[in-house]
């Protein structure tokens, strides 16, 4: 579904899907709880509500949407055409409002990391590596983590992701929806 629509509707079908997990989010989930790492999810107790958060490891990560969150220098961060004013307000508050948040988590003693969706979509099996490379730093020495790459397969994190995203938002417009075909959710 993510070539048919614009950023700004993608965007908008992922705010109406409220509580509804992101595809890119999806996708660092599946890989790091394949690697053992366990976390919970977006605590509201949390500034600015952090995607994951690994107690264990005194750290959260925000799984960030390029466009609405500006990632520097990314293609995805476009701007419209119109209304280009109001859009640059828009965006400044919501970078803003991150740096206050990650400033807060900081100050409270967490370990903050911000996660791009390009780098996840695009970058897949190197991103959750670097993820999970900045966790291990953090590891209580008594719980070394171990890598294994062969459980990291790009092909089909993507495609449970995407199997997920669709089925919010189908279950959304239709909430009796069932299960999509082969998909019998966490395993
Ligand atoms: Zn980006």
């Amino acid at each position: 579904m993510t070539d048919i629509l614009s950023p700004e509707q993608r965007s908008l079908v992922m705010s109406r899907v409220r509580g509804g997990d992101t595809k890119p989010e999806l996708i660092l989930r599946s890989g790091l709880h394949r690697l053992g790492i366990r976390f919970t999810l977006a605590n509201r107790r949390l500034p600015g509500q952090p995607d994951l958060v690994f107690p264990k490891y005194r750290s959260v990560a925000f799984v960030h949407g390029c466009y609405w969150h500006r990632h520097p220098g990314c293609k995805d961060a476009t701007t419209p055409k119109s209304n280009t004013e109001f859009w640059a307000r828009k965006f400044a508050e919501n970078v803003e409002r991150d740096r206050r948040a990650q400033e807060r988590l900081i100050a409270a003693g967490w370990r903050v990391m911000v996660v791009w969706e390009c780098q996840l979509v695009r970058q897949t099996c190197e991103t959750i590596r670097k993820v999970w490379l900045w966790l291990r730093d953090a590891a209580p020495s008594t719980a070394p983590l171990d890598y294994d790459e062969s459980l990291i397969d790009r092909g089909r994190l993507l495609s449970v992701a995407e199997k997920r995203v669709k089925f919010r938002i189908s279950s959304y417009k239709r909430p009796h929806a069932g299960l999509p075909k082969g998909e019998k959710g966490d395993k």
